[in-house]
């Protein structure tokens, strides 16, 4: 009986392998596996991953420049065949969402997505899943297994310690397919890793133009945090990439100060950052949802409000 994790990133890898790990005796399973799949030079360290809870480094080198869907889907079919698998857990980003999906396909087994809570216990498997747009949480019992879940970043805290030792080396070779990567390009400036930020500030669309970001950029830089956004402002107003975007469909973020800027606090927002420690808002409307989310809430014009803020921050740190 084996609970097996795919993840591209380290971090994410070593939260989801806490995960497995915890869920490994409700579900009966023995073996913890860790698929580290990718490109040379892009797969990682078996020793922190044996460390973090898997018993078992399976590696898997495909002769790829970057991301190919087709062909990490038949590593990962090819890794976990002949295993008694009970549950593949894969991150909730992109890629792994993309993954997923076609590896249950392929296995023909039940999948789900964007997994906020899972519940193991007598060798069966519940779950919680954001559904109507964030707006509700669905509990799914799966009738059978394995099962493939996806599970956003934050889920399940990294643990070090375990002493796994296994490491085997797997060659898989993926079918001739319809696309080949013919070339990579850096994507835009101004990536950001929201994730791992103490503090945030969220732009909304409280914020009239793209210049006006700059009362967002010095509240971060006065608290040493970084510039996040909702929605809008990514994927309609395109003011910042989509690595800023926060909530059910961007990032989840947990960073111990959240700063919700002219937010509206709709829920698809607030899915991505409820788990945030002290939150504060600022909206002109006293009635705004996102005032029942906060701990303290500015009621203004963020255009006095942040200034002031600012302002007030910065003599503090220099007295
Ligand atoms: C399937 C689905 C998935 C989605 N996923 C996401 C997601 O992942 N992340 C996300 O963010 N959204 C998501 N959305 C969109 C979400 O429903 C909201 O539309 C969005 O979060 C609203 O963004 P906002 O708060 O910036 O804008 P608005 O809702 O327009 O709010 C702007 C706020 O600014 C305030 N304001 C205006 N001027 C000022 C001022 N001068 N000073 C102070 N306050 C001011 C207003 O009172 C208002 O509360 C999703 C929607 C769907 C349907």
């Amino acid at each position: 009986m084996v609970l097996a994790v795919f993840a591209e990133e380290e971090k994410w890898g070593k939260e989801l392998l806490a995960g497995a790990r915890a869920l490994a005796p409700g579900l009966k399973g023995g073996k913890v596996l860790f698929l580290n799949i990718g490109p040379d030079g892009a797969r990682k360290d078996p020793a922190a991953l044996l460390s973090a809870g898997a018993d078992e480094v399976i590696d898997v080198a495909l002769p790829l420049k970057a991301f190919k869907v087709e062909e990490y889907t038949d590593a990962v079919v090819a890794a976990v065949a002949g295993c008694d698998l009970k549950l593949l857990l894969v991150p909730a980003t992109k890629n792994g969402r993309d993954v997923a999906a076609r590896v249950a396909q392929r296995l023909q087994v039940g999948c789900s997505t964007d997994t906020v809570a899972l519940r193991a216990s007598h060798g069966s498997l519940e779950v919680d899943r954001a559904v109507l747009g964030g707006s509700a949480l669905a509990t799914l019992r799966f009738a059978k297994l394995p099962a493939v879940a996806t599970v956003p970043s934050g889920v399940f805290e990294p643990k070090g310690g375990h002493q796994g030792t296994a490491k085997r080396t797997m060659e898989v070779t993926t079918d001739a397919r319809n696309a080949a990567i013919i070339g990579i390009a850096p994507q835009a400036a101004g990536g950001v890793r929201l994730e791992d930020a103490k503090v945030v500030v969220a732009a909304g669309r409280g914020l009239k133009k793209k210049e006006d970001l700059k009362l967002c950029d010095a509240l971060a830089a006065a608290v040493g945090g970084e510039v996040g956004c909702t929605r809008p402002l990514s994927a309609d107003l395109k003011w910042l990439s989509e690595s800023h975007w926060i909530g059910l469909s961007g990032k989840r973020v947990r960073p111990k100060l959240y700063f919700a800027v002219g937010v509206s606090g709709q829920i698809q927002h607030v899915a991505g950052m409820r788990d945030s420690g002290t939150i504060v808002a600022i909206n002109k409307d006293p009635d705004c949802p996102m005032f029942s989310n906060t701990d303290y809430g500015l009621v203004g014009d963020l255009y006095e409000i942040v200034p002031a803020l600012v302002a007030a921050i910065t003599a503090a740190k220099g007295r």
